[in-house]
Order: C-alpha cells, then sequence, then structure tokens
C-alpha cells in the first residue's frame, strides 16, 4: 500500500516525464532503447538498493535523469554516461548547480575505462542503471572484464535478458556471462516491472538484479579461455582451444585440468574453467621457458 506522499511523489514524477518529452519536443528513440522509467516507487528501490551514501556511482543511460536526480542526493561523486546529445544538453541544465554529477555524452561501449577510473581517482563504484536493453550483455561484459574496482551494481534489465546470469550448464542461455559474473559476483533478483513502469511502454517486462561483489578473483587467462572454448558452441573443447593451443599440445592442457577434449563448453562449470585456464598457464610457462619467441 503506498502512502499519500509516495502516491503525491509517482504522479509527480509520472507527470514529469511525460511532460518534460512534450514540452521540449521529444520523440523518445527506439533504436537507443529510450523507454523512460516513470514508476517513483521503483526509482527510489534502485536508489535504495544501489546503498551509495558519500559513494562513487557509475549511471548508464541516465536519459531524463529521473533515477539520476536520486542516486545524486546520495552519491559523493555520481558520473553519468548518455549517448544521446540531446539528453545530455537537458540534463547539463538540470544538474548546473550540482557539483557532484559528472555527464559524458558517449556510446558507453567506446568509453575508455580510464575516463571512469580518472572520475572516481581510482576508488571503488557502484554501477546503478536502467540499462538499454538493446545492448544489456554487451554493457555487463564490458563492466565485469574491465578489471574496474565495480564493488556492486544494480541493474534494471529486460527478464529474458536476466535469465543469462542465473542460467546452468546446457541451458540455452549459458555462456560466458553467466560463468564469470557468478564467478565475481553474488546476484539476486530483487525487483519486476510490468511495461506500465516505463513511457513509452516497452513490449517486454522487466526486472531488477543486484550484483554484489564476493572477494573472487579471476586467474590470468580465464577470461581469453572462455571466450575461445564458447567460440564455436557446437564444436568440441579440443576444436575450440586449438586457437590458443598448438595441436601437439592441445589434448595435454585439456586433460592435465582433468577434462575430456570431446567435451563441450556449454557442459563445464566455472571450477572447470578454473582449471583448465591454471592448466594453460602452466603450459605457457613452459613453453615460455622452452622457447621465448612463443611466450605470451
Ligand atoms: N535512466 C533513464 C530512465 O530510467 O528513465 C533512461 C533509461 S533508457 C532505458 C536507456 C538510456 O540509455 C537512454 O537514455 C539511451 O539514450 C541511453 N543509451 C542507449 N545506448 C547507449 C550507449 N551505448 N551508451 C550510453 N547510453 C546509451
Amino acid at each position: 500500500m503506498l502512502t499519500y506522499t509516495q502516491i503525491c511523489i509517482k504522479i509527480s514524477i509520472m507527470t514529469d516525464s511525460k511532460e518534460m518529452i512534450k514540452k521540449l519536443g521529444l520523440t523518445p528513440n527506439k533504436a537507443l532503447g529510450q523507454n523512460f522509467l516513470i514508476d517513483a516507487e521503483a526509482i527510489s528501490r534502485i536508489a535504495a538498493l544501489a546503498d551509495c551514501q558519500d559513494e562513487n556511482v557509475l549511471e548508464i543511460g541516465p536519459g531524463l535523469g529521473a533515477l539520476t536526480s536520486v542516486l545524486s542526493e546520495k552519491a559523493k561523486n555520481l558520473l553519468a554516461v548518455e549517448i544521446d546529445r540531446a539528453l545530455v544538453g537537458i540534463l547539463t541544465d538540470e544538474f548546473a548547480d550540482k557539483r557532484s554529477v559528472h555527464l559524458i555524452c558517449s556510446d558507453f561501449l567506446k568509453l575508455p575505462s580510464a575516463k571512469i577510473s580518472d572520475a572516481f581517482g581510482g576508488e571503488p563504484f557502484t554501477v546503478a542503471a536502467n540499462l538499454p536493453y538493446y545492448i544489456t550483455s554487451p554493457i555487463c561484459m564490458r563492466l565485469i572484464e574491465s578489471e574496474l574496482p565495480v564493488k556492486r551494481m544494480v541493474l534494471m534489465m529486460q527478464v529474458e535478458a536476466a535469465e543469462r546470469f542465473f542460467a546452468a550448464p546446457r541451458d540455452v542461455n549459458y555462456g560466458p556471462l553467466s560463468i564469470v559474473s557468478r564467478y565475481l559476483f553474488d546476484i539476486s533478483t530483487e525487483l519486476k516491472l510490468s511495461p506500465a513502469a516505463y513511457y513509452p511502454e516497452p513490449s517486454v517486462h522487466s526486472c531488477v538484479l543486484k550484483f554484489k561483489r564476493n572477494g573472487s578473483e579471476l586467474p590470468p587467462n580465464f577470461i581469453k579461455i572462455l571466450r575461445a572454448a564458447f567460440a564455436m558452441r557446437r564444436k568440441t573443447l579440443r576444436n575450440n582451444m586449438l586457437q590458443l593451443i598448438p595441436k601437439s599440445s592441445v589434448d595435454d592442457v585439456i586433460t592435465d585440468a582433468g577434462l575430456l577434449p570431446s567435451a563441450r563448453a556449454e557442459e563445464l562449470a566455472a571450477a572447470d574453467f578454473v582449471r583448465l585456464a591454471d592448466s594453460f598457464n602452466r603450459y605457457g610457462n613452459k613453453a615460455s621457458e622452452a622457447s621465448p619467441t612463443r611466450a605470451e
């Protein structure tokens, strides 16, 4: 049951976003995944989940600033990366008085990690976002592989995209993202939302996942091994690993990890890939001792 104040805030945010779009003559860009969140309760839940009092926060795709505004009340520094120049113009005016808010107009996938790191003086940060759904996986993979000090992530995405994070071996959605994200983070579903929570309404249902860093570290070459192993899903591990290891050693590297060369990546668990990476690293060290020119 919503309180009277919550209802007032809800109505005001709904009117704000829609009014703003109308007043400014904007047409939400479907190709950029512009479905603006107008459910005030969801906005405050995401901000609460981000738990970012006096912390550094990265927001991807701030849009019209509905979430940015709530996050900026708490964050020490907020870096918001938006691809749409027109929206960045609006946000620049909106947050002109907030010195803790930094806006960058860029495709997040092309933004150098150093720019993100510099914005936070190299300190750890939290990510909060209502993601552009068309690039959910590349954004998540980028955040996870980049070695940026991400403490926690609160991400809104399409329900079907969320299934990848919980997929088990042999599931159709199982892949590098499922493995590496669960290896590094404890992941939970915190919120489910219907299309009515957005303007314009998308044709899909959404949810909010929370990713909490669990302290694990990836062994060297883990991502490289994972990408190679899944390069052609229907191929055997042996055939896929031939991209990285010569024919003469490939079976040894795989069997030293306690795996069968005829296995397929989609059947293997994270622990199998950790052993495969360890075996690959041992082999790499031996190869570089024998022939320095082949060292990585
Ligand atoms: N955060 C706002 C909200 O909740 O109402 C908007 C979310 S909307 C689902 C996604 C936002 O991401 C849009 O503002 C869109 O312009 C932006 N966007 C799309 N592709 C992007 C990219 N490659 N890099 C940065 N922002 C992007």
